[in-house]
């Protein structure tokens, strides 16, 4: 049994065969996926992700505005998005929001106030955070130390985590869980590994990010949720424990950490 913590099944990448994905993920034992909506909060993407949880058991919607569209989040997006929180029990995250300086398609500023906007958005309905970063770890951490004290934090995962050792310690924290994806099996990913030595397995998730980031033996080709299984039993060799302990315990790590 293993969980994909973070994948886009609803893109088009999956219109053709999405049925076959889902079904070929729990053939592979992988039951829960998490799907992060992405996309314009002023169409329908947003609406299209939570059908797809819907529709299918185990499939579980996250909803927020991706660092890259940044410059369109405003109160209509907003409040699109916690009706579509509200519309289902199946959302059970708000994200993936955060910080992108490498790709910079929303200007830094935007990024950095709609990513705390988000947040607090989250706090007040109560759920936990997805999390991306990318070329801004430094911006990332202080914001989320800023926002995400206090009791009533609901956590949050840094998904396919690319920080530093030092960035994974201070997640941790302040209540943070760390998901690997498939760039982590990739061979010149020492300096990842560097950080995912310093993750408690008490920490620890596993991803797909499919379509993207396909792991070794797969890599260049569509990745999907049933993949994620490569990503893991690398890890149960680099952290020296039975494949099946680290399945367990990621699973175990994100059905406590939802509450499901
Ligand atoms: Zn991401
Ligand atoms: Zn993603």
């Amino acid at each position: 049994m293993l969980i994909d913590s973070h994948c886009h099944i609803d893109g088009d990448a999956f219109d053709e065969d999405r049925d076959e994905v889902v079904k070929r993920a729990k053939d592979s034992g992988v039951g829960t996926m998490l799907n992060i909506g992405t996309g314009d909060p002023h169409s329908d993407d947003f609406r299209k992700a939570v059908a797809v949880a819907e529709k299918y058991d185990g499939v579980y919607a996250s909803v927020g505005v991706h660092p890259h569209d940044a410059k369109l989040y405003d109160d209509k997006a907003e409040q699109h998005l916690s009706d579509l929180v509200k519309s289902s029990e199946k959302v059970i995250a708000w994200g993936e929001i955060g910080l992108d300086f490498y790709y910079e398609h929303s200007p830094r500023d935007v990024q950095q106030q709609v990513f705390r906007r988000q947040i607090r958005k989250a706090r007040e309905l109560d759920l936990p955070i997805i999390v991306h970063s990318r070329d801004a770890d430094d911006e990332t951490v202080e914001i989320l130390k800023q926002e995400c004290s206090g009791e009533a934090f609901r956590g949050g995962i840094m998904h396919c985590f690319g920080g530093t050792p030092s960035m994974a310690e201070d997640l941790m924290k302040i209540g943070f869980l760390i998901s690997f994806a498939g760039n982590v099996t990739f061979k010149k990913a020492d300096q990842l590994r560097d950080a995912a030595r310093v993750v408690q397995l008490d920490r620890l998730l596993v991803e797909t990010d499919c379509p993207f980031l396909t792991p070794v033996p797969f890599r260049g080709k569509r990745n999907e949720p049933a993949y994620v299984e490569h990503t893991a039993r690398f890890l149960a060799e680099f952290y020296a424990v039975e494949f099946e302990t680290l399945a367990k315990r990621t699973t175990q790590n994100f059905m406590e950490f939802f509450g499901l």
